[in-house]
């Protein structure tokens, strides 16, 4: 049985590789048996009312997605609707902010975002840009790199700690948002292939809604091999090996 993701915009939103995420997630299903047909959403009109199985919006400029805002308005509905269904998302950064209610920027102009879930970010005087380490009671540690101006503020459940890093904002020590099967991350990286268990996460969850089935486990020891105190290839803050 095919499965469907939607990639929305990936030629307005596609910073640091996002990319490679939809790389990934179609490699764990291929090695799986699993046929992910992917769709790129670029106008309201691509896409069918009844969505995709998952979806996945990236990042980008300020300016990047205030367009991508205004193309994707006739959406919302749906949009919401799919996340409220359980529809497996992941949304990077720029593709995070987007979702909620406004991006104010530092000059104190709003852009409106998408308005689908209640929350708000704020661009500070610095950028946060650094190597991100988080520790999720769910997915264990999760590593990858941010570089974002905004900051962003909600009540929803977060993907973890912040233990190396920024996150969503300098004062919680809180990363991303986690809301029924959707992922909101500043982690860029590309995130799934560094952080295998959120991409079979998003997929397990859109694999069961369609099948009834559970997914089959994969063998992660190349992806999960430490090769630093951190695991993964998390790097280097100011010369050192962290
Ligand atoms: N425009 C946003 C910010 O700087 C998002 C950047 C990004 O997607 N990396 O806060």
């Amino acid at each position: 049985m095919e499965h469907l993701l939607y990639h929305f915009c990936p030629d307005t939103l596609n910073l640091y590789g996002d990319r490679g995420n939809i790389i990934c997630l179609k490699k764990r299903c291929e090695w799986r048996g699993i046929s992910l047909h992917i769709e790129e959403i670029k106008n309201p009109d691509d896409a069918r009312k009844t969505g995709s199985d998952l979806f996945m919006i990236g990042g980008g400029s300020d300016r990047e997605q205030s367009i991508v805002t205004s193309r994707l308005a006739p959406l919302v509905k749906e949009i919401r609707a799919w996340i409220e269904d359980g529809v497996s998302a992941l949304t990077i950064c720029g593709g995070y902010q987007f979702l909620g209610d406004y991006y104010e920027m530092k000059n104190g102009e709003k852009l409106k975002g998408m308005g689908i879930l209640p929350f708000y970010t704020k661009a500070g005087e610095d950028r946060l840009m650094t190597n991100l380490l988080v520790e999720s009671k769910q997915f264990g540690k999760v590593v990858g790199f941010e570089n974002h101006g905004g900051k962003t503020y909600h009540h929803f459940e977060t993907i973890g700690k912040v233990i190396n890093g920024y996150g969503n904002n300098e004062e919680s020590g809180e990363e991303g948002l986690h809301y029924h099967h959707l992922i909101g991350t500043y982690l860029h990286g590309p995130i799934l292939p560094k952080n295998p268990k959120i991409a079979d996460y998003l997929i397990e969850k859109a694999f069961e809604r369609k099948t009834g089935r559970k997914l089959e486990p994969l063998d992660d020891e190349m992806e999960n091999k430490e090769t630093r105190p951190f695991g993964r290839d998390f790097c280097t803050l100011n010369g050192k090996n962290i």
